[in-house]
């Protein structure tokens, strides 16, 4: 099978070719054409801007994806796209741009549920078989999901409040440091005394797996402001200190909670046990390390796909599309977007049952 999947639920207008079966699948192309430049004046994703943006750049990144596969689209045999959850007009976009496709090459339309593709992306780098525990990390999502199936996922908890990318990117912006905030916080962390700030571990004394982040930014606000009362300013180690203690806090909270999450994965009894990170967070080097010290303890593989993979991407989604497709699903003109919509509610809503 191959597919060609779009996505735009975000600040990323992405295009890409897979081809191959469930658990054996490669990626033919992946054009990704971020939008950084256009909302950098702005603080944040200007939903507006970002749909038009997709809107104006959906189609070239298709013809890059065809282009780069080196495939005319006449050699597909579906056209996924990610029809939720985000924002709603990059959604839109994608979805009718999709549908523009189908209708004019005669191609089986896929939608499929982004955070299903972030989920699934572990059977396309590495062909991992179900069951297996997902921790989804980004700056906008924070969960664990239990993997059973292609549409088949158990929530076992999240956040409550912020994502940790959210929290990383707002710490940099306290501390005046470049964004994103992730890559920024985790070197000044290096150079910094994770122990002189003890922020608080939110949660950890609850059952359960769900996390919390943004108590963790108000005490960094309040022990930035305490310094700033009391020196006028920061000097460039408080900085590495507080850095270090933010991010200390945050891998002792993941760790604790991962621990949990593994524990009820444990409960399955995985032949081939396997914990997999998504999301740009799983970029830190010192989550990282925590994780895998953590499966190695168990006895469970630690998967982290490459970088370009974790992060929004088309080809986790014409990979999950290729797993709908080959189970016998697709979806009629009728698809519709969804701003919101639950992994454990996967199949595309029809329009007018849509939430
Ligand atoms: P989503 O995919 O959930 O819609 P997003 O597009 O913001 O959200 P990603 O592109 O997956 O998320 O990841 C970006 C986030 O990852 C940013 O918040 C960034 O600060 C964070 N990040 C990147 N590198 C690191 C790092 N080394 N340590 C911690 N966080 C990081
Ligand atoms: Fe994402």
């Amino acid at each position: 099978l191959t597919v060609l999947a779009l996505e735009s639920s975000c600040d990323d207008t992405a295009a890409a070719v897979v081809r191959g079966r469930p658990g054996a699948a490669r990626v033919l192309s992946s054009i990704v054409l971020g939008q950084n430049d256009l909302h950098a004046d702005f603080g944040g994703v200007v939903p507006e801007i970002a749909a038009r943006a997709h809107a104006e750049r959906l189609d070239i990144c298709v013809k890059q994806a065809l282009t780069q596969a080196d495939l005319p689209l006449s050699a597909m045999d579906a056209v996924a796209v990610t029809a939720g959850p985000g924002l709603i007009g990059g959604v839109l976009s994608g979805v009718m741009c999709a549908k523009g496709i189908c209708a004019g090459a005669g191609l089986p339309l896929i939608g499929v549920n982004h955070l299903a593709g972030h989920a699934l992306t572990p059977r396309l780098t590495d062909g991992v078989a179900f069951p297996y525990l997902m921790l989804l990390v980004s700056g906008g999502h924070c969960q664990f999901l239990l993997v059973r199936g292609h549409d088949d996922f158990s929530r076992l908890g999240g956040t409550i409040d912020d994502a940790p990318g959210e929290a990383f990117d707002k710490t940099a912006r306290l501390l005046g440091l470049p964004q994103p905030g992730g890559p920024s916080v985790q070197a000044e962390a290096t150079k910094g005394d994770p122990k002189r700030f003890r922020f608080p571990r939110p949660l950890l004394d609850r059952p359960g797996c769900d996390l919390s982040f943004s108590g963790l930014k108000t005490a960094l606000l309040r022990a930035r402001d305490a310094l700033i009362a009391d020196q006028g300013g920061l000097t460039e180690q408080d900085r590495a200190d507080l850095c270090a203690g933010f991010q200390a806090a945050v891998v002792d909270v993941l760790a604790e909670k991962t621990r949990r999450a593994l524990a009820l994965y444990m409960a399955e009894t995985p032949a081939e046990p396997v914990i997999a990170v998504a999301g740009g967070v799983a970029a830190n080097t010192a989550i990282r390390a925590a994780l895998e010290t953590l499966s190695s303890g168990t006895g469970t593989r630690f998967l982290a796909p490459p970088l370009a993979l974790c992060t929004d991407n088309a080809a986790m989604i014409a990979y999950a599309g290729l797993e709908r497709f080959a189970a016998g699903q697709s979806d009629d003109m009728a698809l519709s977007a969804r701003p919101r919509w639950p992994l454990d509610q996967t199949r595309p809503a029809m329009l007018g049952s849509g939430k």
